[in-house]
């Protein structure tokens, strides 16, 4: 059997943190088995379905890099397939018309609350042998519902939460069929995950109650039952149903904030999964390791101090022309423009050890390309009129030295010894004209890449 596996987000919004682990997660297990992984988008709710949304999950898998190998199929475009499905499940008699209406329902639904039982479609227009059924009304469109088992149980052996048993009298009569004949949701994604011969269903707990009206559907149409992993849901760090409240929920919101792709996959592949301790390691590592029984049925909770630790990791490893270049649209879209590569990969060299995200090193560096913003307290504690001698006496120091990281090194070691100061005493007053801020790499490589002239204008 060849592992085909899919993913089928609702294009209703952006692809979030949990769709892109459910695609992680379904494209590994393809990979991993050397199957086919599909992409199908589930557009049939025309009311909250967007070209936008469709877009943006694009947008989402091209950058996280989870290729597929058919697809994107639209359920839109399917629906002749579907509507002759019911067809033929009405011709075998696994569906039926059922003519009721609106306030026949709704008067049912009242008498089966006063009862205390729980609201169900009571079955009426259900055929069964030896049944009379009502007269079909004048003027009412039927919708069609589906012939659901009445006894026995429905059993699978969900592949991460374990063995799930739910009774047939649990499920009523499900609609497939609207009145004006468009298919509803359940039913489209049977049809799917039969034709495209879905053999693992790797989607979001939110779906278990669906799966028991997905399984017998598929035994009415004799279709090969697929297996089921459903995963749990992912938590904000304070338990709390991941919202916005809790960061950037949709992936490309990542990119925005400035993770790698390579850190975000890496991060998602250790929410609700894990092989041993290993924290971190390569999408090719991940797809040869993946396997769904070391998937934790319990929910996931979200860290943002993980993942700013892998992405500092991703970061420190990037190749220098990539960092150079995601540095240099970052500063541009602060307003810094910086023309030539070179100077700006040495700068990156210089700073890329200390940043959790693309941004932060784009905001360490900004005062290379215009001139920084000097925090007051930073000021105030460091430039203390006691240094100020030897600054001055060092500015004139610098005007005549070849510009060379240790010859600025040098020069700020003679005035420290000739002013009997420790070395910090100079290099953070240094520090914060130069940058700012009290804190950065060596002086000596910042004063160097900074350049003699802008050294020397900054100095006060
Ligand atoms: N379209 C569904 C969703 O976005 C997923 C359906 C499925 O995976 O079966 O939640």
């Amino acid at each position: 059997m060849k592992v085909r596996t899919r993913f089928a987000p609702s294009p209703t919004g952006f692809l979030h943190i949990g769709g892109a682990r459910t695609a992680l997660f379904s494209w590994a297990f393809a990979k991993k088995h050397g199957g086919q992984f599909i992409l199908r988008i589930e557009d049939t709710d025309v009311a909250r379905s967007t070209p936008e949304a469709v877009q943006a999950i694009l947008d989402g898998m091209h950058w996280l890099g989870l290729d597929y190998d058919e697809g994107p199929f639209y359920q839109m475009q399917r629906m002749d397939r579907y509507k002759e499905m019911i067809q033929k499940m009405l011709q075998e008699g696994s569906a039926y018309y059922c003519y009721c209406s609106k306030e026949e329902l709704d008067m049912l639904r009242e008498s089966q609350m006063q009862q205390g039982l729980k609201p169900r479609y009571d079955g009426r227009w259900r055929p069964e042998e030896g049944k009379r059924l009502p007269d079909v009304p004048v003027g009412i469109s039927p919708v069609i519902r589906f012939k659901n088992p009445l006894d026995g149980h429905v059993v699978w052996n969900d592949l991460v939460k374990g063995e799930i048993s739910i009774a047939n009298q649990e499920l009523d009569d499900l609609i497939i069929a609207r009145a004006d004949g468009t298919p509803t949701y359940n039913f489209c994604v049977v049809v799917d995950d039969w034709e495209m011969g879905i053999t693992h269903v790797i989607r979001g707990d939110d779906h278990v109650n669906n799966t028991p009206r997905q399984i017998n559907m598929l035994q009415a149409l004799e279709a090969t039952i697929p297996q089921y992993a459903h995963l749990s849901m992912i938590l904000g760090s304070d338990g709390q149903k991941l919202s916005k409240r809790h960061g950037a929920v949709s992936v490309m919101q990542y990119d925005d904030d400035g993770y790698l792709p390579e850190a975000v996959l890496n991060y998602l592949a250790r929410l609700g999964w894990s092989h041993g301790d290993d924290e971190i390691f390569s999408m090719q590592q991940f797809c040869e390791w993946f396997d769904l029984d070391h998937i934790t049925p319990s929910a996931a909770q979200f860290n943002t101090e993980k993942l700013n630790w892998l992405n500092a990791y991703y970061i420190k490893q990037a190749d220098a022309e990539r960092l150079t270049t995601e540095t240099k649209t970052r500063l541009k879209a602060m307003g810094v423009v910086v023309d030539g590569d070179e100077h700006l990969s040495a700068v990156v060299a210089l700073y890329k050890e200390r940043a959790n995200t693309l941004n932060e090193l784009a905001e360490s560096v900004a005062y290379f390309y215009r001139k920084p913003v000097i925090d007051a307290t930073a000021a105030e504690k460091h430039l203390t009129p006691e240094v100020k001698p030897a600054i001055a006496q060092l500015a004139e120091v610098l005007k005549a030295i070849n510009w060379q990281p240790e010859l600025i090194h040098h020069a700020i070691n003679e005035e420290v010894s000739r002013y009997q100061l420790k070395f910090p005493k100079l290099a953070m007053p240094l520090r914060v004209m130069m940058t700012g801020i009290a804190q950065s790499p060596s002086i000596d490589q910042v004063m160097y890449l900074l350049g003699r002239d802008e050294v020397l204008s900054r100095i006060v």
